[in-house]
């Protein structure tokens, strides 16, 4: 167990002996038959996956979907899903879909009690950053990420010990420890903006080496790395998009910052999830590729259904640990709890929301 899975995990008992399932009180399992009644209410979704999603799958999916939407209004409870999350999730249970950060800020503005994270832990943790007062759940606790365990806080005082003066930034996805050791958060969409705002001529944007070397190549500010990489991005080759466009005459090849510099350099557009998706819906190419984890094509491809995508597959195998049976148990039993230290949250709070009145 990574430190920030161990932070999470906290027991309530450090604060109180109450489990959020004694503070809920259990539910019934539903019945998953797939009904003429379930084939009903589940129609409008089916309609917008029908895409992606064969019919012949879809009395398998329906009936987890159309229990947990039921489920979730006896909770009270909002369902955040990433990007990343495959269309089942995405499509028919999320009321909150986007970037990790957009997420969070969204969960604060409703009234749900309970928050359910389809996502990896450090985004948990930021919801729970943002809205200390609701109950957050993860669908399964394992679901991490290598950028957010590439790096520890103590790792950060050490680099603050060496580099007196210089701002460390961090990249959202690290865990609550390490966003309270940094100076402000960015996201892929702002890192720029945040590495000029500070007026120095170095500063630290970790854990991303990527994501550093690319904000590194359009800034003149000197962009200090830490050696941490998303393990789906960084599989992407610059050959392998040559070697698509030589396959697919025509396409149109968009790469997330994660990505490594020479592969970003070979692609027609770089930018966040938001920006790529927003690429795709504004610019409608005959036939586009996502360098990016591959559920977000799927995702997007049911919206956009006149693009053609190709789709080199990179899954995220701790994304693809977030699955309709564990939302369903993660609403029927309450778990797994995301606690994070009240002193803790407050600190990477402020980081947190350093960015956001940055933005505004
Ligand atoms: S896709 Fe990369 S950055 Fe996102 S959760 Fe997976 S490992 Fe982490």
């Amino acid at each position: 167990m990574t430190p920030s899975q161990a932070a999470m995990m906290i027991p309530d008992a450090a604060v109180s002996s109450e489990t959020a399932l004694d503070r809920f009180g259990p539910l019934p399992r539903p019945d998953l038959a797939f009904t003429p009644q379930v084939a009903e209410a589940t129609a409008p979704i089916y309609e917008k996956v029908k895409h992606i999603i064969p019919a012949i799958e879809w009395p398998a999916l329906a009936p987890t979907i159309h229990a947990i939407n039921i489920l979730k209004k006896q909770r009270n409870a909002v369902i955040l899903a990433h990007n990343y999350m495959t269309p089942d999730i995405f499509h028919g249970v999320a009321d909150i879909v986007g970037d990790s950060l957009q997420l969070a800020i969204e969960a604060t503005r409703t009234d749900a009690d309970v928050i359910v994270q389809c996502g990896v832990h450090f985004m948990a943790e930021t919801s729970k950053i943002l809205s200390p007062d609701k109950t957050v759940l993860i669908p399964d606790m394992k679901a991490g990420c290598s950028l957010a365990e590439s790096i520890t806080a103590a790792d950060v005082r050490g680099l603050r010990e060496r580099n007196p003066g210089v701002p460390i930034i961090t990249y959202v996805n690290t865990s609550a420890d390490v966003k309270a050791e940094c100076d402000i958060c960015c996201t892929s969409s702002n890192a720029l903006q945040v590495v000029e705002s500070f007026g120095v001529d170095k500063v630290f944007l970790i854990p991303d080496k990527y994501l550093a070397a690319n904000v590194g190549n359009k800034t003149d500010v000197e962009v200090l790395i830490w050696d941490g990489a998303c393990e789906v991005h960084e599989r992407f080759t610059a050959q392998e998009l040559r070697d698509y466009r030589k396959i697919e005459p025509g396409v149109k090849i968009i790469a997330h910052p994660e990505c490594p510099p020479e592969v970003v350099a070979e692609a027609d557009f770089a930018g966040s999830t938001a920006h790529m998706i927003d690429w795709v819906k504004t610019r409608r190419p005959e036939k586009v590729m996502m360098i990016t984890e591959c559920s977000m094509a799927d995702n997007v491809a049911s919206e956009t259904p006149d693009v053609d995508f190709i789709r080199p597959c990179n899954l995220c195998p701790h994304m693809k640990r977030i699955t309709l049976n564990k939302i369903l148990d993660s609403l029927l039993e309450m778990k797994e709890e995301v606690v994070v230290d009240p002193a803790v949250a407050s600190r990477a709070r402020q980081a947190v929301e350093r960015m956001i009145n940055l933005k505004s």
